[in-house]
């Protein structure tokens, strides 16, 4: 496991080149699959009535997630329901595009409706105002609830701080006849999130704190994440095709993220208010 810098470089400002690097889809695991690129995910998950996307990558990456939908054999009308881990431009920048070119339902929490809806992160940073394409929500999922396409069964679980409607996703897969837990983990990062007086999201160090409890009691086999280089979803898949079956199995990794990134999260806090104080 990798605790990059990358996963926490929105500052950057240009976009690191590998956001953009095409990587040849492959499935993970059930019928769970890897559209994204080098480093950003998007995941295709496809049911006997359509397909479900989550997470579309920056704005300049659509047409190659297109390709790489259409490429596993998904036509785009296919593709029935959008869903997103957090409305940040590197996750959502190309769903505007992506609900355009399927048709498909777009399904958020209502914590980062008006972030969606207005095409720009929300809440106090340090990294500024990074706009994208608005996307009409048309359904708000809670805390909790099940979305269902086919045989698929995904359920939300809202995991507020990073943004106000981070929202992780849950699913059962069938592993060559072993179900399997799988987790779709919301980014848990400060990334230049501002955690003392933030005026745009009161609440944030108390969201930031309620979600590391939440997440510390579910158990995972399998977590993806969206900056893929957090649960190693390439260096696994390389791993898989070399021989080793169950690369993608790790139910110690869930814990362990919430025990890095919480630590990172007290530590980033504490100098916050340190600095605050001066
Ligand atoms: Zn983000």
């Amino acid at each position: 496991m990798i605790i990059a810098a990358t996963a926490a470089l929105p500052a950057l400002a240009q976009d690191p080149p590998e956001w953009s690097e095409p990587v040849k889809p492959f499935r993970i695991a059930g019928n769970v699959h890897y559209v994204g690129t080098k480093g950003l995910a998007a995941y295709l998950i496809t049911t006997r009535d359509g397909a479900i996307l989550l997470d579309a990558t920056l704005a300049q990456n659509a047409s190659q997630i297109e390709r790489n939908i259409e490429s596993l054999g998904v036509p785009l009308r296919e593709v029935k329901l959008l869903l997103s881990d957090h409305a940040h431009a590197d996750h959502v920048g190309a769903m505007a595009q992506l609900k355009r070119d399927t048709g498909a339902r777009f399904l958020a929490s209502e914590g980062d409706r008006w972030a969606l809806e207005n095409g720009r992160n929300q809440g106090d940073n340090n990294y500024g105002v990074m706009p994208f394409d608005p996307i009409t929500v048309d359904e708000i999922i809670q805390d909790g609830q099940t979305v269902r396409l086919g045989e698929v069964e995904l359920t939300a679980h809202l995991t507020p701080g990073h943004t106000r409607g981070c929202t992780s996703w849950s699913m059962t897969v069938d592993d060559h006849g072993t179900p399997r837990q799988v987790l779709f983990l919301c980014s848990i990062t400060v990334a230049g999130n501002t955690l003392v007086d933030n005026k745009a999201y009161p609440g944030i160090a108390k969201d930031y704190r309620a979600t590391f409890a939440k997440l510390a009691v579910m158990r995972a086999d399998i977590v993806l994440t969206s900056h893929p280089e957090m649960s190693d979803v390439l260096e696994r898949a390389a791993r898989r095709d070399a021989g080793e079956a169950d690369a993608f199995i790790e139910p110690t990794l869930l814990p362990a993220l919430v025990k890095d990134f919480s630590a990172a999260f007290e530590k980033a806090l504490k100098e916050q208010e340190a600095a605050k104080r001066r």
